[in-house]
């Protein structure tokens, strides 16, 4: 006899038809809806739930659950200025870019000043007739390559490129990375979690294990409120055997009573 699957309603896992009735008694009982994520999960797997969705879906900026990296413009992120490379939150770069716009540079084709804010139009035309063609420059060392690709490609790797500090999130030069590191590490600041203080060296690790155990207390508090349910349900049960047993004596006694007159 073959196996037939069935996908389970409950837990959305593909189940062997023979198997259907009893994992669904267990799937009912045990699998519980994340409150932050919306996925379900087996009770008994809240830490791997916790492992495997949470913390790589934790925004590093914000700190909150992001289903869609794709579709997160974070508030708190740092954006590159795209004419000077300074770095601004995403709420000051308008406002930045627009001042910065107005400033001018030296020109290294054609040598004249030119606004910030044409500077990618005019390189390019620039390129076209004085080069004759288009030159892709890496934006942290200099070099020319011959097309978009090869820069990307060439940038992702370009020994240049800076570094972004695990604890403050700006870029630095290479050079600087560890002196960066040692003076930024040893700062203190607050968790943005428990609100407690921690020395920046810690911070990865401590923010995570902050993720980690606040999301086990909300799956907890969870947890007694059901059994609290769970609990509140018996005692209205008993009270109400308790009830008619005191009714039934009542009218007992009553109908003695009445036979006694
Ligand atoms: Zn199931
Ligand atoms: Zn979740
Ligand atoms: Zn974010
Ligand atoms: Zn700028
Ligand atoms: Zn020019
Ligand atoms: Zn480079
Ligand atoms: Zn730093
Ligand atoms: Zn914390």
């Amino acid at each position: 006899m073959n196996d037939q699957f069935i996908i389970c309603n409950k837990c959305l896992k593909q189940i062997s038809q023979v198997n259907a009735m009893m994992h669904q008694l267990y799937c009912e009982r045990n699998t519980q809806q994340c409150e932050t994520c919306g996925q379900q999960f087996d009770v008994t797997e809240e830490e791997e739930h916790i492992q495997n969705v949470h913390l790589p879906n934790t925004c590093k900026y914000c700190h909150t659950y992001i289903k869609d990296f794709n579709n997160h413009t974070c508030a708190q992120q740092p954006h590159n200025c795209e004419y000077c490379q300074k770095q601004f939150l995403f709420s000051q770069l308008q406002d930045h870019k627009n001042k910065c716009g107005q400033q001018q540079y030296k020109c290294k084709y054609c040598e004249q000043m030119i606004f910030n804010k044409v500077r990618i139009e005019h390189t390019k035309k620039c390129q076209i007739a004085i080069l004759g063609h288009l030159e892709f420059i890496c934006k942290y060392c200099g070099e020319s390559l011959i097309s978009n690709q090869l820069l990307s490609e060439h940038e992702s790797i370009c020994q240049f490129k800076p570094f972004e500090c695990p604890y403050c999130y700006l870029y630095f030069d290479e050079l600087d990375k560890e002196d960066h590191l040692y003076y930024c590490g040893s700062r203190t600041a607050e968790c943005a979690y428990c609100k407690s203080k921690l020395i920046l060296s810690q911070k990865v690790e401590h923010q995570l294990e902050c993720v980690r155990r606040g999301l086990m207390a909300k799956f907890n508090l969870k947890k007694k409120e059901s059994v609290n349910k769970v609990e509140l349900i018996k005692q209205c049960d008993e009270f109400e055997e308790d009830y008619e047993a005191y009714m039934q004596q009542v009218e007992d006694q009553d109908y003695e009573n009445y036979q006694d007159q």
